[in-house]
């Protein structure tokens, strides 16, 4: 097992590491920014380093910096949580170039799938379902961009291939505005992402977001954990997530979690990863992977009791899988609210001083925050401060269960979106199951 790991990340996803670390007797290191020199894993963690000023790019984004406090405390592998370098496949690169182990997969992967052009590719070679497109970038000749259109059939969306984030697309109606909007998609995905190419896909217009979570060991081995559905979304941020994806059919979601786990062995995938689709109609189309942990990735562990951090720190130790197919057992339903730090109405930030926060508890209540009465919410950062995360036998339980877990959290000092959460729990749309990715907009009248 490593014996002591860099957690490159802040907020709850630190603390999900840290703790993961300690019941492995895994020593460990928190690295943060100026201010963040409060936050509780850095409290908790064995040796702390501040590595820079606030702003994410002198700190959090800081690679240099960030090899140099895992070289200085002789550390043996990097964690890098959700975002900042998690997907960065040169900070992957230059850690195991250092001599560190990286926690998720090799440098290679994460550059196959972080373009998603080359994605598709692989995906649709390993048989995982995918969207009607252009199988590849877009091409130079207007004619035969009009004719590829026109095969796909519109509405068609025009894609980044290094997009991300919800940036760099393109929905198109009809032939007269085609070429127009490639052309302006290919400028931003330019300005953007530095890499101007763009690909077609049908735009599907009534689906829902499911993903499939997936664990491999680069040995050989790779498992599914089932599906999660976030279909509850506003600006591409998912707002509220669930485990199992309800109402799915049945033989469209076996043989998509099983082209999953094929995909994972024909990469030689290693780590914890999300393949991401969009559902419609009882049909899966594929739109890209996610080679990191996840922000949802609780409701999975709730429902399948599989310790998704845990089995990281084991693969990236060289160990195998802990875990066969055959011993993934679905138990009950598992719901969770993102507790962002924001003006429920405006969805402004609103980060300052928690004066007092007390935690929901009881039966089947887990909340994964790095929140303590007098931390201050810096502005710097990302406005989540909270999941809660409720499991049950059955859904109907699970959200009530939830509904009853926000009623008893109390955060005073900064305005938060428990009003928003406790408002989707008890929306009978939402509660019947299967609303699509647009639902939570509409809702708010976006
Ligand atoms: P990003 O990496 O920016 O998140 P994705 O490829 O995951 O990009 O797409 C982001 C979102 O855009 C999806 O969750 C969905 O809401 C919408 N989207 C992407 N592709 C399509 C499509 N083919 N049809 C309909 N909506 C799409």
């Amino acid at each position: 097992m490593l014996d002591k790991v860099l957690i490159a990340n802040r907020g709850e996803i630190a603390l999900r590491i840290l703790r993961a670390c300690k019941e492995l007797g895994i020593k460990t290191v928190a690295v943060h920014s100026k201010i963040d020199r409060d936050l509780l894993h850095v409290r908790l963690a064995d040796e702390s380093i501040c590595i820079g000023p606030n702003p994410s790019a002198q700190s959090y984004l800081n690679i240099p910096a960030i090899i140099s406090a895992a070289e200085v405390t002789d550390s043996s592998a990097i964690h890098p949580g959700y975002g900042f370098l998690a997907e960065n496949a040169d900070f992957a690169e230059q850690v195991e170039n250092s001599g560190f182990a990286f926690i998720g997969p090799k440098a290679e992967t994460i550059r196959l799938m972080g373009d998603k052009v080359s994605a598709i590719k692989a995906m649709k070679k390993a048989g995982v379902p995918t969207v009607p497109g252009s199988n590849g970038p877009v091409p130079a000749d207007s004619n035969e961009c009009i004719k590829i259109a026109k095969e796909i059939g519109y509405p068609i969306i025009i894609k980044a291939a290094a997009g991300g984030g919800g940036r760099g697309m393109r929905v198109v109606h009809s032939e007269a505005s085609l070429l127009k909007s490639i052309s302006i998609t290919q400028s931003e995905a330019g300005s953007y992402f530095g890499d101007s190419t763009v690909y077609m896909e049908k735009f599907l217009t009534n689906p829902r977001h499911v993903e499939v979570q997936v664990l491999a060991d680069g040995q050989g081995n790779a498992i599914h954990l089932y599906d999660r559905d976030c279909s509850l979304q506003r600006r591409h941020q998912k707002v509220l997530e669930e485990a199992p994806a309800p109402h799915l059919d049945p033989e469209a979601r076996a043989a998509c979690l099983k082209a999953c786990v094929d995909a994972c062995i024909q990469i030689n995938y290693r780590g914890a990863g999300t393949f991401e689709f969009l559902y419609e109609d009882g049909a899966f189309y594929f739109i890209e992977m996610n080679t990191r942990v996840q922000v949802e990735h609780p409701v999975t562990e709730m429902v399948t009791g599989v310790d998704i951090v845990k089995e990281q720190l084991r693969i990236a130790s060289g160990l195998p899988l802990s875990i066969k197919q055959e011993d993934v057992v679905l138990n009950g339903h598992a719901v969770e609210s993102r507790i962002n730090a924001e003006d429920p109405k405006t969805f402004m930030p609103c980060p300052g001083l928690v004066n007092y926060f007390h935690a929901p508890g009881g039966m089947g209540v887990r909340v994964d925050s790095h929140l303590y009465s007098g931390y201050n919410v810096p502005p710097t950062y990302d406005s989540m401060i909270a999941k809660i995360i409720c499991h049950a036998p059955t859904r109907t339980m699970a959200l009530k269960r939830l509904s009853v877990a926000l009623d008893e959290t109390f955060i005073d000092g900064i305005k938060t979106n428990i009003p928003l959460q406790q408002d989707l729990v008890e929306d009978a749309n939402f509660i019947a199951g299967g609303v699509n990715i647009h639902y939570l907009e509409k809702k708010l009248g976006l």
